[in-house]
């Protein structure tokens, strides 16, 4: 049905979007949305109400430590595992009442890569072709287009267990695009490779985004600033963060003053500080400040002497992850 032959990615996949759009019930370009998801566990919510929209062609970074509920969400979302409650929409189809023409839009790669090690490139791709029906014509330009996509084309008659790590992802990765799915997941597809395998992996995500949507997970922030238009971060399954980067970085920005007290503070006093956003007690004589712009420091240790409570010691730290997290976190 999307074989079109001799147009640029750009061009297949806009009219492959038309064709979706007349057909299913998308609206605004939207290609994935999820609607307070939640998932139990033995009696424990590890995904706990989770919404999230994603346009066509915009990449969402998935953030969270381990056991966040990432893996969680994503298998959902590929159609892998059935939410206890929610809905999620894959271009406008419902994936638990339409599961075969909605998991058709994605592509995905687990966490565990589903790789038949004994076998070539080639036969392994051609396995993944059929298995998501493509007629034999389109098999070979597909292995061909996707070989091409992921710097494959010189390895298909290699045996996949003799390739290196960042060439395994990328067979990975492959096998998640054969199909020409609107929606690429990946879960965690930079673990384990090396700086340059984790580049070459972050600009094929670039390059795959030009023609479908993509969602990955991952604990590296940085990660997630490079290449990603929306973020959404999660903590103990539970939406912490959702915005675009821009609002990520602003966030980034944020400054703090690490201050140790022999005494008891009053943190209704330290908020009354110039350019103060939020603080914590990182232990129990220690307070994170946060802080934009101009720095608190004189001010905070006026105070600190005035109300004689033992300052011994003053730090400035740029935020942090786990600080964002924090943040976030008492501010939901
Ligand atoms: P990581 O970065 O370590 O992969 P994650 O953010 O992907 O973590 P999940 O794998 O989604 O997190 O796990 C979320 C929570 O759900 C964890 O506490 C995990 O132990 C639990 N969990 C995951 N799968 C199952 C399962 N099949 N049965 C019971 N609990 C599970």
């Amino acid at each position: 049905m999307f074989a079109i032959k001799a147009v640029t990615p750009n061009v297949k996949y806009t009219l492959r979007l038309m064709s979706y759009m007349k057909k299913s019930r998308m609206v605004n370009n939207i290609t994935v949305e999820v609607k307070a998801v939640s998932r139990v566990y033995q009696a424990r919510k590890v995904v706990n109400a989770l919404s999230l929209k994603l346009e066509q062609g915009k990449i969402l970074g998935l953030l969270g430590a381990n056991g966040a509920g990432k893996t969680t969400t994503m298998k959902m979302m590929a159609g892998h595992l059935m939410p206890t409650a929610g809905d999620i929409y894959i271009c406008g189809m419902d994936i638990t009442q339409n599961p075969k023409e909605a998991k058709a839009l994605i592509g995905y790669l687990p966490e565990h890569r589903p790789l038949y090690k004994e076998l070539t490139v080639d036969e392994y791709l051609e396995i993944a072709a059929r298995f998501h029906k493509l007629s034999s014509h389109r098999i070979k330009q597909s292995i061909a287009f996707v070989k091409e996509r992921c710097g494959l084309a010189d390895v298909g008659k290699r045996v996949i267990e003799q390739l290196s790590n960042g060439y395994q992802q990328r067979v990975g990765i492959a096998q998640a695009l054969i199909h020409a799915p609107m929606v690429v997941i990946l879960d965690e597809p930079t673990v384990g490779l090396d700086p340059i395998q984790i580049r070459q992996v972050r600009s094929l995500m670039r390059e795959i985004a030009q023609d479908a949507s993509v969602i990955f997970s991952t604990h590296l922030l940085p990660e997630v600033e490079m290449i990603c238009d929306d973020v959404h971060i999660l903590d103990q399954g539970h939406t912490v963060y959702q915005a675009d980067i821009h609002t990520l970085q602003h966030h980034m920005q944020t400054r703090s003053l690490v201050a140790a007290f022999k005494r008891p503070t009053n943190l209704q006093a330290l908020y009354q500080l110039p350019n103060v956003l939020g603080m914590y007690h990182q232990n129990e004589h220690t307070v994170v400040v946060q802080y934009q712009h101009a720095s608190p420091a004189e001010a905070l240790v006026t105070m600190a002497v005035q109300q004689d409570w033992g300052l011994y010691l003053l730090n400035e730290q740029q935020s942090t992850l786990e600080d964002v997290f924090i943040q976030l976190a008492q501010s939901s």
